[in-house]
């Protein structure tokens, strides 16, 4: 920063979670820009404290349940006590410590002020601490992600979110989860493999809205397979307290009572009592920032990435926003962060990968006839242990002129990890051809996504 800036910062960023760390390291450690950071809860954001990194951990505590049943019909002599919620949730706490701990150092080795304070937009340039201080900054950067929104309706505030479920003191034996997005699927696979007896209410007819069709149709039997009470078309009306637990009344006219529900009905953006739009920032209806292809608002100091733009909600793709703000304010590169064909993992059991566009998505977008290739199959390895196996799918949705694959869906074990690679080729513009040419790794599960010969079925001829 020059000696003659009439700012206290070149950038404030306001929220310390993975896209604002990520902006305010880099612009301080690799431009020399001298940049303050403020955060009012802990650092990590969503993703590292109440998100994916917790429910990674959990999905993985999740599975051993059924690999010590498999390495029984392997031969292993395990003998299973049960889980402790307790061991677990000390050594996740304390991991949890551990990284955010990791990300402030990060943090000060770039040079950042560190400030533990919820700050707001003043004007344009100014932020406001809640201790009543400002700081001014020549860019504000909005990186305050959402959070988790209950429903409207009598007794909510008797459910938790997403937000509480990781410090619960000790795990629902009956939970009720309402909601069928990713957060609220992927728990009630993490709460049916830890031993709680999960019931998950959805409001539409199947989970998952706006993945593959097939894919989703095969996670919902799959997940109920494993005996989780997956009831669609049926809403919660409202909870009472109950002596034995939470009463709740549903759409259909019953009344069951839980120890536990989780409200997993998805995420607004924290942009209330922020100052945006007093200083001229434009929201949108759901009170996301609005901003254009650089992540700059309609102040031109004032920019935003991440959860609060409601743009694609996936911390990588903060990040990116986060590195493309850099680029384009402190290294005059403009860089537009790119969202197409974005690869994603939903942790449900069994676990979805996807990359590009859904079979009905392409059959309204791709301008094309297509070709579906589709193969479902038993993994090898629970096939021999004889346990009850979840089934695998892989499926590419191909143009079938283009012969370019548009679309890559994959649940099973390890699919995640699987379509951050078939996520390159894609990306790349692959053709089926090109997935053909490529030589089998064998025996794999992910060797079917190169053998499937024959179209399964040929749409919109
Ligand atoms: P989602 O939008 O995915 O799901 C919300 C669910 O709640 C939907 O099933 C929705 O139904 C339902 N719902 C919404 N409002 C109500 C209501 N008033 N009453 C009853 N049901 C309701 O939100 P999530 O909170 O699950 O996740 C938010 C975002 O976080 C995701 O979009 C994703 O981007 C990100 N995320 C990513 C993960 C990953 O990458 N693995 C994991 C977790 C979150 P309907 O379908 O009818 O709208």
């Amino acid at each position: 920063m020059s000696a003659d800036s009439p700012f206290d910062y070149d950038l404030f960023v306001i929220g310390a979670g993975s896209g604002g760390v990520r902006a305010a390291r880099v612009a301080a450690g690799e431009t020399g820009a001298k940049v303050a950071i403020a955060e009012e809860s802990r650092y990590g954001g969503t993703c590292v404290i109440r998100g994916c990194v917790p429910k990674k951990l959990m999905v993985f505590a999740s599975g051993y349940g059924r690999m010590a049943e498999e390495g029984r019909a392997y031969g292993w002599d395990i003998e299973e006590k049960g889980f402790s919620w307790d061991t677990f949730k000390t050594k996740l706490e304390a991991e949890l410590d551990r990284l955010e701990a990791i990300y402030q150092r990060l943090l000060d080795g770039s040079g950042v002020d560190k400030i533990d304070q919820r700050a707001t937009v003043a004007d344009a340039h100014t932020v406001r601490l809640a201790d009543g201080t400002t700081r001014t900054a020549k860019h504000i950067l909005v990186a305050t992600g959402g959070r988790p929104v209950k429903p409207d309706l009598p007794g909510a505030e008797l459910g938790i979110t997403s937000n509480e479920i990781f410090h619960v003191a000790e795990l629902p034996k009956r939970i009720l989860i309402i909601g069928g997005g990713y957060i609220g699927c992927e728990f009630a696979g993490i709460l049916n493999g830890l031993g709680s007896q999960v019931t998950q209410f959805y409001r539409g007819t199947q989970v998952l809205r706006g993945f593959d069709d097939e894919a989703r149709g095969l996670i919902a039997d799959e997940m109920r397979g494993a005996g989780i009470d997956l009831q669609v078309e049926t809403d919660v009306v409202k909870l009472e307290k109950d002596a034995d637990g939470i009463r709740v009344f549903d759409t259909r006219g019953r009344e069951t009572v839980f120890d536990e529900v989780l409200f997993a009905t998805g995420r607004a953006p924290n942009t209330d009592g922020m100052g945006l739009v007093e200083a001229g920032v434009e929201l949108g209806r759901g009170g996301e920032v609005v901003v254009d292809d650089f992540s700059q608002t309609a102040v031109p100091s004032i920019w935003a990435i991440g959860d609060v733009t409601d743009r694609v909600q996936l911390t990588p793709v903060a990040i990116r926003e986060g590195m493309a703000f850099v680029s384009t304010v402190f290294r005059g590169v403009p860089q537009k962060p790119d969202h197409a064909l974005i690869p994603t993992a939903i942790f449900t059991q069994p676990e979805m990968g996807t990359v590009g566009m859904s079979e009905e998505e392409a059959i309204l977008k791709a301008g094309e006839p297509l070709e579906i290739y589709s193969t479902s199959f038993k993994p090898m390895q629970q096939s021999f242990a004889g346990t009850a196996a979840q089934k695998i799918l892989m499926k590419l949705v191909v143009g079938k002129q283009s012969r370019k694959v548009l679309g890559c869906h994959i649940v099973g074990p390890a699919a995640g990890e699987m379509i951050q690679l078939a996520g390159i080729a894609v990306k790349m513009g692959a053709t089926k051809e090109d997935f053909d040419n490529t030589v089998a790794v064998h025996p794999t599960a992910a060797e079917e996504i190169v053998t499937m010969r024959n179209p399964t079925r040929t749409v919109g001829e």
